[in-house]
């Protein structure tokens, strides 16, 4: 028996060390929530919500109003029986980053209570991830000197941000490839293009004689049909992100035959949506890569964990936690630069 006790929200808010700037946003910090969840005999699971207002139509404020209705809604329940707190934090849909969070803590407190890894309590499939690091939108001349630096810096996985201007950005994607031989490269549009603007990026690139890994949601969120397009047309494989939310999204992308790829992240579907989408991935032979909102060490920690225990993804952008400025590193992992190592 493992009861929770009481459930406690604090608001953190972390600087950016460089203003992100994708389309249609640029943040120069990050608020979070920190969830500390308590049983009766006094285990402590600790999580953390990145909400995201431009994603999932979070408010931070709106989520910290909730903490006694979660408090109602989730005091007394056993740990031990994780499945059932996980369908119950099913129902907070408008919620999401607040439901991966309150779903780690549980999975955390589980974990203590038997004594095992969360890592292993996911399957405990790999040692070791590498992360990529992103280069947010700027000038053309900024974007090739910040992929040189993330390259001498050892990450050979590079995500660069695109989707406000076609002819700069497929400028930056030649100019970068000539600088960084050998790199990886995922590319985001972050729903910037239309789809045949998005063909026409994907086209030259192709051209020129370079490979991009995954090409990540070129289309506005709700146009499957022009993802499907995309997807049909394009050399490189292509990611739904803010397409690909619930596992209801993803079953739905899946029967569209819309994607190769879903780029998952814990706060846009929490620990059990997660799970799901990667199960149904494995069955519909779709790929996976898993992302990150604005989260710090804390967060990264929950989806570092996840991606390491279920070994269930081909690349890893948690890089959030690499960006922001934190008072001190807070993981469950070890890293040395690109690697995510188990503790
Ligand atoms: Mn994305």
């Amino acid at each position: 028996m493992a009861k929770i006790k009481r459930i406690k929200f604090e608001k953190k808010v972390y600087e950016y060390l460089k203003p992100f700037h994708i389309t249609g946003s640029i943040a120069s910090s990050s608020t979070n929530i920190e969830i500390i969840m308590e049983t009766g005999e006094g285990i402590i699971g600790y999580g953390e919500a990145s909400p995201s207002f431009r994603v999932n139509g979070e408010k931070v404020e709106a989520l910290m109003a909730m903490e006694n209705f979660i408090n109602e809604m989730l005091t007394d329940m056993d740990t031990n029986r994780y499945k059932s707190i996980f369908d119950v934090t099913d129902k907070l849909i408008a919620s999401p980053s607040l439901k991966a969070g309150l779903q780690f803590c549980v999975v955390s407190i589980f974990c203590m209570e038997h004594g095992i890894k969360v890592n292993d309590f996911f399957g405990g499939v790999k040692e070791y991830i590498e992360t990529d690091k992103t280069i947010g939108i700027d000038s053309v001349q900024n974007r090739i000197k910040e992929a040189e630096e993330i390259m001498k810096s050892g990450f050979y996985h590079i995500k660069v941000k695109v989707g406000e201007n076609l002819a700069d950005d497929i400028e930056t994607m030649l100019r970068i490839a000539d600088r960084t031989r050998g790199a990886t490269y995922i590319v985001d549009a972050n729903m910037g293009y239309t789809p045949k603007a998005a063909l026409e990026f994907v086209n030259q690139i192709y051209r020129a004689g370079i490979e991009i890994a995954v090409f990540e949601q070129p289309v506005f969120y709700q146009d499957i049909d022009g993802l499907r397009f995309v997807r049909f047309h394009s050399p490189f494989p292509v990611a739904a992100d803010e397409s690909a939310k619930s596992r209801y999204d993803v079953f739905r992308l899946i029967k569209s035959e819309a994607v190769d790829f879903v780029n998952i992240k814990l706060m846009k579907s929490g620990i059990s949506d997660t799970l799901a989408i990667i199960e149904m991935a494995r069955s519909a032979g779709i790929r996976l890569m898993i992302g990150c909102m604005g989260e710090s060490s804390v967060g990264i920690s929950q989806s570092a964990l996840l991606a390491l225990g279920t070994g269930a993804f081909d690349f890893h952008d948690l890089d959030s936690h690499l960006m922001l400025r934190e008072e001190r590193f807070r993981g469950q992992f070890v890293q040395e630069g690109p690697i995510i190592r188990v503790l």
